[in-house]
């Protein structure tokens, strides 16, 4: 049997959709909304009460749980079911060298969904509480009702419902409840370096997605530019060396390699075009800025997405290639000025380059079995034909896919645009929908022998 030839009953997802307990999923949001989940150690918030309290339920549906510490405060929950597949099943692995994930004997199947949510911001913008989960109508409201946690618990109460539904599945599911994806992606990569994603075929991203497939993400490559002048008084600015000049000449340089990028790549159907974004300029990077103070060191921090066909080496060499172009520029321009004005002055300014993130593109075959399946649920399920769409930014998945090559499917309730912002909310029926469309794209999925 090929993969995508699966033989799947009426009955069965009968069972599985009777399986499915929308009063659990709405409740499950709810109490996990109210655990304020904002990594703020000043506050003393973190992630841990509501993956302890996920675990607890975890456990009452009977699935094994692993948690593991990330960092003080901040745990993954590792939900496994029928059992774990161990990394001996898989034969004689060589991590050196990855074995294509459809020669795997068994899928294993990972559902992803984050803990942490980002801050609610000023509280006076909001009309209802930020961890009150209050439901008006057909929403929920509340800081991570959309981005994840509506999303989270669909991707539990689904594998619940499969659980329930008695059916036999070739393969096992992961629920990776992970922390820290708001910030540095250290849950992710706790995962990955544990080896939990080691066996994983194929997974599911649960974020908000309005309901599409997302089967491509945009890169992103993080810059941080600190340039050194020397500092002066305003009054007197050749006793120092400005740093603002070279900042100019930076962002002119950023620009006209958003300008390449674009003549080269063009825009991508699902991602829009590639962009270097100058996001922060800060002068003095520390301590109080004055209009009478010329700051002796600056800094630059740029935000650049990707679409695929970049190559992020290229870009670092192009960047490293632009500041030691500006860096000449300035100097000579230093030079030359203090020779007009009859000046002896140390013109060695310097930039120094920092890259803090560096996520590359994904791109999901759409003849993947895991985007199958994916396709298959969303079309049973809505009686529509999906949306197929990619990511803006970046998610876990980035990870799971440059890590370890494993095929990612981005997919969810709620409005694309409404995560980060006031009044957060998801529509109660879509969230209900996606746990229908979790449990049977994971029975697709789980049906399929592997070639
Ligand atoms: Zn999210």
């Amino acid at each position: 049997m090929k993969p995508d030839q699966v033989n799947i009953t009426d009955e069965a997802t009968r069972k599985i959709a009777d399986a499915i307990d929308s009063h659990e999923l709405i409740t499950f949001t709810r109490e996990l909304v109210k655990i304020n989940t904002v990594w703020d150690p000043d506050a003393g918030t973190c992630e841990k009460p509501a993956v302890l309290h996920i675990a607890d339920w975890a456990e009452r549906q009977g699935f094994q749980v692993e948690l593991n510490t990330v960092a003080p405060g901040r745990l993954n929950a590792i939900v496994t079911w029928p059992e774990e597949i161990r990394k001996s099943e898989f034969g004689n692995r060589n991590s050196e060298i990855p074995i294509p994930h459809s020669e795997f004997p068994k899928r294993v199947l990972m559902f992803e969904g984050h803990t942490d949510v980002v801050t609610p911001g000023n509280i006076n913008t909001w009309n209802y509480e930020p961890f009150g989960a209050k439901i008006v109508d057909d929403r929920i409201y509340g800081r991570g009702t959309n981005d994840t946690k509506g999303n989270l618990a669909a991707m539990l109460v689904a594998m619940a419902a499969l659980k329930k539904s008695g059916i036999n599945l070739n393969g096992s599911i992961i629920g990776g409840v992970l922390c820290d994806e708001e910030g540095d992606m250290t849950g992710v990569q706790d995962f990955i370096r544990r080896g939990h994603a080691d066996t994983v075929t194929g997974a599911v991203i649960c974020e908000p997605q309005d309901g599409m497939l997302c089967f491509t993400q945009k890169g992103a490559l993080r810059v941080k530019l600190t340039i050194q002048g020397k500092m002066s008084h305003g009054a007197m600015p050749l006793a120092g060396l400005n740093t603002a000049p070279a900042i100019a000449h930076l962002i002119d340089g950023f620009h006209q390699l958003e300008c390449d990028a674009i003549e080269k790549f063009g825009k991508d159907k699902h991602l829009g075009w590639p962009s270097f974004t100058p996001t922060v300029i800060l002068a003095p990077f520390e301590g109080e800025a004055q209009l009478n103070v010329m700051p002796g060191e600056a800094r630059l921090l740029v935000d650049i997405r990707t679409v695929p066909g970049q190559s992020h080496d290229d870009i670092r060499k192009d960047i490293v290639l632009l500041t030691k172009t500006v860096t000449e520029k300035i100097r000579e321009h230093y030079r030359s000025h203090d020779a007009r004005l009859n000046l002896k002055r140390d013109t060695r300014l310097n930039i120094k380059t920092d890259f803090i993130t560096d996520r590359p593109c994904t791109f999901t075959d759409i003849n993947d079995p895991i985007v199958k399946a994916a396709d298959w649920a969303t079309r049973r399920i809505t009686g529509q034909v999906p949306v197929y769409a990619g990511v803006p930014g970046a998610t876990d998945g980035t990870y799971l896919w440059a890590s370890k090559n494993i095929p990612i499917i981005t997919m969810g309730a709620g409005d694309r645009e409404v995560p980060h912002q006031a009044d957060e909310w998801v529509n109660i029926d879509q969230l209900i929908e996606t746990a229908h469309i979790y449990a049977l794209t994971a029975l697709h999925y789980l049906s399929g022998e592997p070639a």
